[in-house]
């Protein structure tokens, strides 16, 4: 029996506690998985305004928790709750964390996010000395957490209580850092020998995601794909040289989904439920999903769309490739919230095209079920894609993936031949809208041909994407973590 690991899994968002992304996604199921494989996994985020919604009964385990913010102390308090039997405790400081929004609102970001974000990790690391549970690993998450393995090596390295324990610190996105002018820099408790290219400086200002890839014993991200792909100028976003610099420790990763919550066998969200053996379901999903969003109810094909509207998902070779998919005779869903010009442009399509292109502008759980499993494709032309979930939950329902060659994309999606009547979706390289279009014919072309089709949905269903197989990976780094940071 392999011995049982002690785990904290740190993250800002987890869902369904709060979410902005992806990253709740994996910090809502990873932890599960753990669980499942039988080790002491814990999981620890701010106490978010409207958690209890989910959390139910919370329970003070720390009631007055003491953290130096600069040369102040702020309170704050530890609360444990559950996500099915995993415990989670939820670090309460109202005046950060009870709020509309995790980040910011419409007009922009939080002013005082370094500060919110500082306390958060700072806390973590205090919450720990007196907790009265010790991890032997923490697995930090996102810029938010990156100051947590600072600490450990820093302030606190010689607190007996800490030295032990091992990090590994996972990317998300890259593209979000959290980066702060370097006035904030006492706010930290961190010396300023610190804001050098060696510590957390990132051109003359504080950068949080450096800290953590800087200072954890172990990385990781979401494909192995995408780790390599950040090593380059062109995805490193600045930090490609950091990440250079520790590739020997920098390990990829890809995500699972929740088998569970996406399962259009027991899917309580769509109209119908299907099997691969028996896909009648998934026609009466379709029609379903035409009639609510108001697309004629006829026999095209039905392309969809769940995204945040932002410049990296690829969205304006969507609209630029639209006429062209137009003409080949397929509609279009769909659902996102984001950029304000994309939003608007997207709204301008389904007025010029109404009964062909339907857009819902918002966050909708339940009508993102319903597009998963209505749609014939799933649309993801990605600039970049650390892993990307809509494509696997697409692959679950049966819902062919037409994706962007990149990051998880890559990873994730098999070209179909139709000779061999191999892969489970169709893909292009150039950032280009005429290579997406070449591919959407390519893909037409077998959905034209019922037989192949079919044998296309049943590849894209068989693929398996649950989170178990990842879980088992994640422990092979927690445990090359623990060797790393041995004295
Ligand atoms: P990212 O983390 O970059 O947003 P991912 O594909 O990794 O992209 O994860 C996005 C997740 O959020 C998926 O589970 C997707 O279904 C969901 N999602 C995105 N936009 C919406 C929306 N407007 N309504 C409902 N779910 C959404």
């Amino acid at each position: 029996m392999p011995q049982r690991l002690r785990i904290l899994f740190i993250s800002p968002e987890v869902e369904p506690f709060a979410k902005t992304g992806g990253l709740a996604d994996v910090a809502g199921a990873l932890p599960k998985a753990l669980a499942r494989l039988g080790h002491d996994v814990r999981v620890l985020m701010p106490k978010f305004r409207g958690v209890e919604r989910h959390a139910g009964a919370l329970t003070p385990v720390i009631a007055r928790l003491r953290v130096p913010i600069g040369d102040r102390t702020q309170e704050g308090a530890l609360l444990e709750g559950r996500m099915g039997q995993v415990p989670m405790y939820f670090l309460a400081q109202d005046h950060y964390y009870d709020r509309d929004g995790l980040y910011g609102t419409p007009e922009g970001d939080f002013w005082d996010n370094c500060e919110r974000f500082v306390f958060f990790c700072r806390a973590a690391v205090e919450a720990l000395r007196v907790l009265g549970w010790t991890p032997q690993v923490i697995h930090a998450n996102d810029w938010q957490s990156g100051l947590v393995p600072v600490y450990l090596e820093t302030l606190y390295r010689d607190d007996p209580a800490l030295t032990k324990i091992a990090t590994l610190f996972t990317i998300h996105n890259l593209a979000y850092q959290g980066v702060f002018w370097h006035y904030d820099m006492p706010m930290t408790g961190l010396g300023w020998d610190l804001l050098t290219p060696a510590g957390i400086e990132f051109y003359g200002k504080i950068n949080f995601l450096k800290g953590g890839l800087a200072f954890s014993d172990l990385l990781s991200t979401v494909s192995r794909t995408y780790a390599r792909e950040i090593q380059t100028p062109e995805f490193g976003c600045g930090l490609e040289g950091v990440l250079q610099e520790r590739s020997p420790v920098l390990h990829g990763v890809v995500n699972g989904i929740d088998y569970d919550v996406w399962n259009p066998a027991s899917d309580p969200a769509i109209p119908k439920g299907y099997t691969a053996q028996d896909l009648q379901g998934k026609r009466a999903c379709k029609l379903a999903l035409q009639g609510e969003l108001g697309l004629a109810q006829e026999p095209v094909p039905l392309l969809g769309m769940v995204t945040r509207l932002v410049e990296q998902k690829g969205l304006n070779l969507v609209l630029d490739a639209l006429p062209g998919l137009l003409a080949e005779g397929v509609q279009l869903a769909l659902l996102g919230t984001g950029d304000p010009a994309l939003e608007q442009a997207f709204s301008q399509a389904a007025r010029e095209h109404a009964g062909r292109v339907a857009v819902s502008l918002g966050y909708d759980a339940a009508l993102a079920h319903r597009i998963y499993a209505g749609a014939d494709f799933f649309l993801m032309p990605s600039r970049y894609e650390p892993c990307g979930l809509g494509q696997l939950i697409s692959l679950r329902y049966g819902t062919i993936p037409l994706v962007r060659w990149t990051g998880g994309l890559a990873d994730t999606v098999i070209e179909f031949d139709s000779g061999k009547q191999t892969g489970t979706g169709f893909g292009f390289a150039p950032f280009s809208h005429g290579a997406l279009l070449e591919c959407a014919r390519r893909a037409l072309t077998v959905y034209r041909q019922p037989g192949l089709w079919t044998r296309l949905i049943r590849n894209a269903m068989a693929a398996d994407f649950s989170w178990e197989a990842s879980a088992r990976e994640y422990v092979s780094l927690y445990r090359k973590a623990l060797k790393a940071a041995a004295p």
